[in-house]
């Protein structure tokens, strides 16, 4: 019996010294197992989008199945702004609310990053949230300047207020894009009216994209107004008779497209245009033309009749883009003012600048002839937004530039 009772006592304190050491070393955490488990992290935003604005509440969650949550670091866009260590040290799951005030970040995209360490240290999980801040709701006003009658050949100033910076921004009228520009105010252009165009009702599109992926269309109806062209009969000297051929035309136009659609940022003329000549108008815009050799065609430019050699002055400020020498305009300048606005001068005698010269208002930039297609001495003036032909005579009329910021 004494034997027994020995046996059960060494039994016993094998036993109480297998407990001490346990709970000794559950206490130090020695006999955690090695941790291969990371906790997990759930984040939930309060949209799914993940576009947010004004104080918002992030809820997540952390679950570590395997051992006990040691601490939670968060940060936003790499800046450690909490960590949470303390009461839930012991648990294995922590439920948190993180309060976050977006007014104080700036517009657009931020990284959330929640990391979650198990207590043996070994073991952290971190978790990326992408999300944006957008406090301002993407506003647009389209302002469209200018006279209120609007014929073909007409140039609407174009202003677009925005409320924020946009991502993308196209305004499109009769299947073409127009020029834009970026001001303080949001973007400006010039909106041209095409020459060819039926008078009725046109839509003009202006689609915006903020940074956020945000869509605003706005549509626009412009009414284009009837107005009665002149006609006339153009008899050529036999000289000139013969028909241009069509690639020579073709040759030429794409070089002078090339300087059209590439426009000038800086807006060099900012009031309006002036008449470049002395002269009786011979032949005004949009006229329908008939050529003794067959030739039908509108007139895109105004005629001033003038003696050759009458000097010939830039119509606004802007810069010499382009000197050539065309089977029908013969010798020209192409001024460049700025904003997808370009001044034409044909059939001149002489020129008296060169390409990259800055030009001021009045300058004489060369004199009356008859180059080209010409019967007699004249000067052709044209003016273009874009590749569009629009009534010159509009931009001694109107400040068209002054509509603008
Ligand atoms: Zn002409």
């Amino acid at each position: 019996m004494i034997f027994h009772l020995k046996r059960v006592s060494i039994l016993l304190s094998i036993f109480f010294f297998f407990l001490v050491l346990f709970l000794l070393f559950s206490h130090l955490n020695v006999l955690s197992y090695s941790d291969n488990t990371p906790p997990s992290i759930y984040m939930q935003f309060p949209k799914e989008s993940e576009i947010v604005s004004g104080s918002i509440c992030v809820k997540f969650t952390v679950i570590d199945k395997e051992s006990r949550i040691e601490s939670v670091l968060i940060r936003i866009d790499g800046e450690l702004c909490d960590i949470l260590a303390g009461d839930f040290k012991k648990k294995k799951a922590l439920e948190y609310d993180l309060k976050l005030d977006t007014t104080k970040l700036s517009e657009g995209r931020h990284i959330l990053t929640v990391s979650a360490s198990s207590c043996n240290g070994n073991a952290t999980t971190t978790k990326d949230t992408l999300f944006y801040v957008d406090n301002h709701p993407l506003n647009v006003e389209v302002i469209l300047g200018g006279s209120n009658r609007v014929y073909p050949g007409s140039v609407l100033p174009l202003q677009c207020v925005l409320s924020e910076e946009v991502r993308d921004i196209r305004v499109e009228i009769m299947g073409y894009d127009i020029f834009l520009f970026t001001t303080d105010i949001g973007y400006e252009g010039f909106v041209p009216i095409r020459l060819a165009v039926e008078p009725e009702e046109v839509d003009m599109e202006v689609s915006l994209t903020d940074n956020l992926g945000e869509s605003v269309n706005i549509n626009k109806k412009i009414l284009i107004l009837p107005k009665g062209f002149e006609s006339e009969y153009i008899v050529l000297p036999e000289t000139k008779a013969e028909p241009i051929p069509k690639e020579v035309i073709e040759k030429e136009y794409q070089i002078l497209l090339n300087e059209l659609l590439s426009p000038s940022e800086v807006l060099y003329e900012k009031d309006g245009f002036i008449i470049p000549v002395e002269g009786k108008i011979t032949s005004p815009y949009g006229t329908y033309r008939r050529f003794s050799n067959g030739v039908v065609s509108r007139h895109i430019g105004v005629d001033y009749s003038c003696p050759e050699g009458t000097e010939v002055k830039a119509c606004g400020a802007g810069v010499v883009r382009l000197i050539d020498d065309f089977a029908i305009r013969g010798k020209f300048v192409l001024i460049d003012h700025g904003w997808g606005v370009y001044s034409l001068y044909n059939h001149l005698s002489d020129v008296l600048v060169d390409v990259g010269d800055i030009v001021s208002k009045g300058d004489v930039i060369g004199k009356v002839g008859s180059t080209g297609l010409a019967t007699g001495p004249h000067l052709h003036w044209e003016v273009r937004v874009g590749r569009w032909a629009v009534d010159p005579l509009q931009w001694t009329d109107e400040r068209i530039f002054a509509n603008l910021h």
